[in-house]
C-alpha cells in the first residue's frame, strides 16, 4: 500500500520483435513474480502498466507508439491469456507523474509537470492534483511539438525538428553520431572504436561533464531546446513545479543548469519566477511507483490522492 519495491526484474525492450512478443514476455515476468517466495501467503490485486505511447481510453488501446513502432496494440487482449490478474495501463509519463504526485517531490505541490527525458520526451501534466488526459487520453505529448521548422532531423513520429528529435537521449545520440560523421573530432570516437552506432546520450553525457568541448555543445544544445519548450509550457499552465525525469535527466547540473538559465531567459519572469525545477524523486522507478497508484485506484476503489 506504500509503493514498497519487494521483489524486481529488469530486462531490456527488444523492440525489433513487437508488441506480441514484448507483451508475451511481460506476462512470463508476471506470472514468474507472482510465484516468488517473498509473495507467498499475500494477495496480488493487480498489474499496473506504464507504457510509452498514446492511449485511446475510448477503445482501451495503444493507438500509436513512436518510440516502439506500434499500432492499435491491445494490451489486455494480448497479455490477458498469459495472465489471470486485472490490468490497467497508462502512459509512461502521466504514470511517473502519478507516481510522483503520490510518493513522491510532487505531494507538495498542487499543479506540477512532469517531464520523462529519456530516449523520448513526454510531459505528465498535473492539474489541482489531477492528471490531466485530454478528451480520449493523450494529452502530454510534449516531445512533438515542433522546435526547428528548418530541421532535417526526422522524428519516430514522422514530423521534422520536434522537441524529441533534438533533445532526447535518441536525439542526442543521432546528433553527435552526425558531427563525428561530418568529420568532428571528440574523444567518443576512441571510446567506441570508430563504431558511432555505438554512441549514447549516456557517453557524451558523461563526456560533457568532464568538460570535453565537443560532447559539451551537444549537450547544451539539446538542453537548450528542452529549456525552450519547458518556458512554453512554463507560460501557458503556470505550474508550480516542473519535475524531470527520466534516463537524461540523470546527467544532473548540466541539464538543470541549462534548463533553468534558459526557462528564465524565454519564459515571462512574472510566472517562472514562481516555478520549481527539480529532478525527479525516484528515478528510474517512478513509473513503477505510479503503476501502484492505478491499482490502488482502480481496483480496490481507494482514491490514493485523497
Ligand atoms: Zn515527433
Amino acid at each position: 500500500m506504500n509503493a514498497e519495491i519487494i521483489a524486481e526484474r529488469r530486462i531490456p525492450t527488444e523492440i525489433d520483435r513487437g508488441s506480441k512478443d514484448i507483451l508475451n514476455r511481460t506476462a512470463e515476468i508476471i506470472n514468474d513474480l507472482c510465484q516468488r517466495p517473498e509473495v507467498e501467503g499475500k494477495r496480488i490485486f493487480g498489474v499496473g502498466m506504464a507504457v510509452a505511447g498514446l492511449i485511446n481510453r475510448r477503445k482501451n488501446i495503444v493507438e500509436f507508439s513512436p518510440d516502439f513502432h506500434w499500432r492499435d496494440v491491445d494490451i489486455k487482449g494480448t497479455i490477458g491469456t498469459g495472465c489471470e490478474l486485472p490490468i490497467l495501463f497508462d502512459n509512461v509519463t502521466r504514470m511517473m507523474a502519478m507516481g510522483e504526485l503520490l510518493y513522491g517531490i510532487g505531494t507538495k505541490y498542487r499543479d506540477f509537470i512532469f517531464i520523462n527525458v529519456g530516449y523520448g520526451i513526454g510531459a505528465g501534466v498535473v492539474i489541482n492534483r489531477e492528471p490531466l488526459y485530454g478528451s480520449f487520453g493523450m494529452a502530454g505529448e510534449f516531445g512533438h511539438i515542433t522546435l526547428d521548422k528548418a530541421s532535417k532531423i526526422q522524428c519516430d513520429c514522422g514530423n521534422y525538428g520536434c522537441l524529441e528529435a533534438l533533445a532526447s537521449g535518441h536525439g542526442i545520440a543521432i546528433a553527435a553520431r552526425k558531427a563525428l560523421k561530418d568529420g568532428a573530432d571528440s574523444i567518443l570516437k576512441e571510446q567506441c572504436n570508430g563504431d558511432l552506432s555505438k554512441i549514447t546520450a549516456k557517453m557524451v553525457a558523461d563526456a560533457a561533464k568532464s568538460g570535453e568541448s565537443f560532447s559539451r555543445n551537444i549537450f547544451n544544445e539539446a538542453a537548450e531546446y528542452l529549456g525552450i519548450g519547458v518556458a512554453t509550457l512554463v507560460n501557458l499552465f503556470s505550474p508550480h513545479a516542473i519535475i524531470i525525469g527520466g534516463g537524461v535527466a540523470q546527467a544532473g547540473d548540466i541539464l538543470f543548469d541549462t534548463v533553468r538559465k534558459t526557462v528564465s531567459a524565454r519564459s515571462i519572469k512574472n510566472i517562472s519566477r514562481e516555478v520549481d525545477i527539480l529532478p525527479a524523486t525516484f528515478g528510474m522507478k517512478a513509473a513503477a511507483m505510479g503503476a501502484v497508484s492505478v491499482v490502488l485506484d482502480n481496483v480496490l476503489h481507494l482514491n490514493p490522492i485523497e
